[in-house]
């Protein structure tokens, strides 16, 4: 048996690949130091690879912003707005990664879309009737190339073109169907042109196989690899899936001419059935996703040793390999200096999954597997009892009963109440919650947690900014302000640290989006509460300011979703101990006088299983519950607010209607705004915040662009219902930006204010 990896994270060990990127947007170094910089990490991970035992390494799992967009450029799907600005190719990819506002000309960035169920997001390619998809790049066969330089072989990865065209938008008349051809015509002349260099093998990455398919999809899927797999002489091809198992097109993968087939035996709960059922191909190889790529825990051996034994009898030819991507995990644990010993054993990141494989595939092969040391010591530390377990929260939890997830009065009935109460205007202006984390801030905390400032000192420089973001928002006439969550380094990070049951790690950090990492907290035993965690800030914020304050509180699932959970309990489980916590926190805030509390639910629609069949019984039914059981117990003239990051829950509309919130704002401005005529049909009853502009780049919106977004969206949402903010938190922008894009929403919203009473 050989080993192999899907992907490796490209961050760096210590995000070197983010620090660099930010310093050249700055242009604060060249870009030739930043390709070097790049280089480094792209030779020091095909290394730490080979040096691990892995067989079968990848090679263009490196990117600069996003894999999907690498890919956009390789086959000439790049809108000509960013072309046209004449910039170099690097910067025409930055331009369409993250907008671009300059002498050359002002373009919004690419959309962003949630990677499949995780909380990586990747960059839309728009294709219009104008565009040819052709070969037009040269990346993957530079990193080839480079590699090969160093003497590794690869196994180079490129974006299947199955999944290439169901991921793109299409902005013409033409469909996915209509591009057929010439995509396959251009994936053939990549397979040819690896061909020509020497690869053996070519890694097409095809996730969106494990969704649900139609007749219309499977056709489309096995025609292009028809035009595609003659293309590739002497390579051999991997289609490679993960996120889920392939059951609606199994039969036609193994019928196609592919030399390897990648399936995951982690979050693919048919996958091992499908083979039972249908056989496997002989003259294929199993590529077998049995190392977990999306969690941190440690391989347990006693149920993956059986599984390969299991597939043995019906596969002659098996790859160990991770379930997805390694890109979803930290890169090693050796910079996990401060976690203690008895809790790092149980962890493996990326770098310690390389030799996870290794050891498996060794004790796979040994003639008495049970035997081997490697075994032993695994099946030792899986029967270490490692969870704090708080008897008090599991009983809470079981006693839980229908009425605990319904708040009273009902909505309409509350909204009348609060519409007294608070007296807005019409449409109120608010944002999400935080500032710009500037410099002093980033310093001032990293000089607390090493002890240079003291608390007090910590506490009153907090306590400094958050009267200057107070000023701030009432100099600009928002309605509804926020203290900035100058506190907080990570909406969940934060309420980890202050949750009994979490652990956080110093250098666990996992790549979001472009040059952004999350660093998540780690569920280890069971969730409790020990203290109130952002009482003193919120109290502290609205004694500054006649206005309403929001309390800002991250949700059960979306703290959940953006965890490393556990696999000892169940989702459920712990996202309800969870809920039990952070409703603690809403009752503490609304008893020391908070009249409004935001629980931010960004993440709720991440883990929605990728198939419609699994949504309701293995998420909606208990993941809408957790949310209502955070604000069921608050009075009616408490108003709940929700945010939620993307907008694309036209499919789960009535159960985002039923968490029962007074308010949700949600992004919008960068996808178009169908989200708004689908509130409409459905009768959304839930006030909506919209948002009218993009906080992902650093583009100013002018007053009227605004408006006009705002325009767009009276007719659509009854005004009485409409929200003004932008469409997430401002933590990530300078405020050279975000004081004047505020004040224009504010302009704006008083223009349409003026226009519409
Ligand atoms: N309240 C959070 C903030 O403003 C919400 C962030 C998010 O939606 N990702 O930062
Ligand atoms: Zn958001």
């Amino acid at each position: 048996m050989k080993t192999s990896v899907i992907g490796y994270p490209r961050i760096g060990d210590l995000r070197e690949l983010k620090f660099a990127s930010e310093k050249y947007f700055r242009s604060e170094i060249t870009r030739e130091e930043l390709e070097e910089q790049a280089k480094k990490i792209r030779l020091h991970n095909l290394n730490t690879q080979k040096n691990s035992g892995i067989d079968l390494i990848p090679s263009n799992d490196f990117s600069y912003y996003d894999g999907v967009l690498d890919n956009a450029f390789l086959f000439n799907a790049v809108p000509e707005r960013y072309t046209a600005l004449g910039l170099s190719p690097l910067d025409t990819y930055f331009a369409a990664a993250r907008g671009y506002q300059g002498e050359k000309g002002d373009v919004k960035a690419l959309a962003m879309k949630k990677w499949y169920n995780t909380n990586y997001h990747y960059m839309v390619p728009e294709i219009d009737d104008a565009t040819e998809i052709r070969l037009v790049g040269s990346k993957p066969f530079e990193l080839f190339c480079e590699a090969l330089e160093s003497g590794i072989v690869t196994r180079p990865v490129i974006t299947g073109a199955y999944t290439f065209l169901s991921l793109a938008r299409y902005k013409g008349s033409k469909k996915a169907a209509d591009l057929a051809e010439q995509t396959a015509a251009a994936y053939s002349a990549l397979l040819e042109k690896f061909s020509e260099l020497g690869a053996e093998w070519v890694q097409f990455d095809e996730p969106s196989l494990v969704k649900d398919m139609t007749a219309d999809d499977i056709q489309l899927f096995v025609s292009l690899y028809k035009k595609i797999l003659p293309g590739k002489k002497n390579v051999k091809v991997l289609v490679q899936t993960y996120f889920g198992d392939v059951r609606d097109c199994y039969r036609e993968i193994c019928s196609l001419d592919f030399d390897g087939i990648g399936l995951d035996f982690i979050e693919g709960k048919k996958t091992l059935a499908l083979i039972k059922e249908n056989g496997f191909p002989k003259d294929k190889v199993l590529f077998a996703g049995i190392v977990n790529g999306k969690n941190i825990w440690r391989n347990n051996y006693a149920t993956t040793l059986p599984l390969i034994h299991e597939l043995k009898k019906y596969v002659s030819d098996i790859v160990l390999s991770t379930s997805c991507s390694l890109l979803h995990v930290p890169c090693t644990l050796r910079n996990e200096t401060k976690l203690p010993d008895d809790i790092k054993k149980h962890f493996a990141y990326a770098e310690e999954k390389l030799s996870e494989l290794s050891e498996i595939r060794k004790t796979a092969e040994s003639p008495l597997p049970l035997e081997t040391p490697e075994y032993r010591a695994n099946v030792k530390l899986h029967e270490e009892v490692r969870s704090g377990t708080n008897d008090e929260v599991r009983k809470k939890v079981a006693a839980l009963t229908e009425k605990d997830f319904v708040r009273l009065p009902e909505f309409a009935e509350r909204e009348r109440i609060q519409k007294k109460r608070f007296g807005l205007p019409l449409f109120p202006t608010t944002t999400i919650g935080s500032f710009p984390q500037t410099s002093d801030v980033k310093s001032a905390r990293k000089a607390f947690r090493s002890g240079e400032l003291t608390a007090d000192e910590y506490e009153s420089f907090i306590k400094g900014k958050i009267a200057d973001c107070v000023a701030l928002q009432e100099k600009i006439g928002l309605d509804v302000l926020v203290h900035g969550e100058f506190e907080r380094n990570d909406m969940v990070e934060y309420f980890g640290e202050c949750l009994e049951g979490y652990i956080f790690t110093e250098k666990a950090w996992v790549q979001s989006y472009g040059t952004r990492c999350v660093k998540p907290p780690v569920v280890w035993g069971d969730i409790s509460r020990a203290k109130p965690m952002t009482v003193k800030w919120a109290v502290y914020a609205q004694s500054l300011t006649d206005k309403p304050m929001k309390g800002m509180l991250t949700g059960p699932v979306t703290i959940l979703n953006w965890s490393f959970p556990r696999e000892d309990i169940s989702l459920k489980e712990s996202a309800l101990q969870i809920a039990l916590a952070i409703r603690e926190e809403v009752l503490d805030l609304e008893a020391n006088g908070i009249r409004v509390i935001q629980v931010d639910e960004a993440a709720l629609r991440e883990k929605l299983p990728l198939r419609r069949s699994d949504w309701r019984e293995d998420y909606l039914d208990w993941a809408i519950p957790a949310f209502r059981y955070v604000h069921s117990g608050v009075k009616p003239e408490t108003q709940i607010h929700t945010h939620m990051c993307y907008s694309e829950f036209a499919d789960i509309i009535k159960d985002i209607d039923n968490m029962d919130a007074d308010v949700i704002t949600f992004e919008a401005s960068r996808s178009d705004l169908t989200i708004l005529d689908v509130l409409k049909e459905n009768n959304f009853r839930t006030e909506v915040g919209p948002g009218v502009y993009d906080i992902h780049s650093p583009r100013i919106p002018s007053k009227d662009e605004i408006k006009a977004a705002i325009n767009k969206m009276i007719g659509r949402i009854p005004a009485e219902k409409l929200w003004i903010n932008p469409d997430c938190g401002l933590k990530t922008r300078g405020n050279e930006e975000t004081v004047p894009s505020l004040t224009n929403l504010v302009k704006a919203a008083a223009e349409a204010r003026n226009e519409n009473s």
